[in-house]
């Protein structure tokens, strides 16, 4: 069994990326929005910006009241999509109850959109066109890149259908030639599924949901999950009792969480690549 390590991954991508940024000869600019005070969400911003440090990007964090009206938070984007120095552009989720997610991030322009979840880059995900892509599911791809995980033929089940996670892997993966089956809570009886797959992606959001009797021998298992308990991480899998039945298996921490900043990196120099090609158009 080996254990892919999500945090020499990203070391390997951050180096390479600052190589390709250096040679910019330009400072790039992430702003990231957060409204409210969430704890989990001020851990993985402070992590967004501490991507930006190491790879020299601007990090401007607007942090906003958690009573922000709608149209308050839409002035913010139009006026971060207007600034010629903001590259990538990002709204820390979830957002409070009077904000309709949906409109706030597609209010978020195409080409700004480092999150990869405006209904034109979804889109072009689904019809397999270059745009930008969801972090956490490309980081899932390129972590099967790396460790030479063939996906072409592959059958691949993927728990949870989420527009963040489960849907975009899905699409990634049929364009790769995978045949994906994709569960959620309705799905009748996973385990029949997962005992037949090569691959298995769990993106639930419950500690343990995976056991080991939905594993066959040989199984590569990628565990997105990311739960606290007692100030601890889980993930979704049954790590002690999965990781002996797995070709390959992810930790957590240590894994998908870690190639999930590191694409976030690559957007933003990809966001800032995608814009300037079409101004000189
Ligand atoms: P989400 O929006 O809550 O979606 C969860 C999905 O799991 C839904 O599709 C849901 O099905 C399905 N589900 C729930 N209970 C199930 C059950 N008993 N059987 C089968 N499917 C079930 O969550 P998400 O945003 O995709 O995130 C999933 C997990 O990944 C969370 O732990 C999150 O923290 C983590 N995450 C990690 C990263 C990272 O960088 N590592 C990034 C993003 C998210 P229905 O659609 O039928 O409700």
């Amino acid at each position: 069994m080996i254990i892919m390590n999500g945090r020499d991954l990203k070391k390997e991508k951050l180096e390479k990326l600052k190589e390709k940024i250096t040679q910019l000869n330009k400072k790039l600019g992430l702003a990231v929005i957060q409204v409210g005070n969430d704890e989990a969400s001020n851990v993985y911003v402070n992590q967004k910006a501490k991507m930006a440090a190491e790879l020299g990007y601007n990090f401007i964090h607007e942090t906003c009241d958690e009573n922000i009206s709608q149209d308050e938070l839409l002035n913010i984007i139009d006026k971060l999509n207007a600034d010629d120095s903001i590259d990538g552009i990002l709204v820390q989720m979830p957002l409070p109850k009077q904000l309709d997610s949906n409109v706030i991030q597609n209010a978020i322009s195409p080409l700004k959109d480092v999150d990869g979840l405006t209904y034109i880059n979804f889109g072009k995900l689904v019809q397999n066109q270059d745009g930008l892509v969801p972090c956490t599911p490309k980081g899932i791809i390129d972590m099967l890149d790396h460790y030479e995980i063939n996906l072409d033929g592959a059958n691949v089940v993927v728990i949870g259908r989420s527009s963040l996670v489960g849907k975009p892997v899905a699409s990634l993966l049929t364009n790769r030639n995978a045949t994906v089956v994709l569960c959620h809570s309705k799905t009748d009886d996973i385990k029949k599924y997962t005992l037949l797959a090569d691959i298995i992606v769990v993106a639930v959001g419950k500690k343990n949901f995976l056991t080991e009797h939905m594993v066959r021998e040989g199984t590569v298992v990628i565990d997105v999950g990311i739960n606290r308990e007692n100030g601890k991480l889980y993930g979704d899998v049954d790590y002690e009792n999965v990781k002996d039945k797995c070709s390959y298996i992810t930790p957590v921490p240590g894994g998908v969480g870690q190639m999930t900043v590191a694409e976030l990196g690559e957007n933003v120099y990809k966001a800032h690549t995608l814009r300037k090609k079409l101004e000189r158009k």
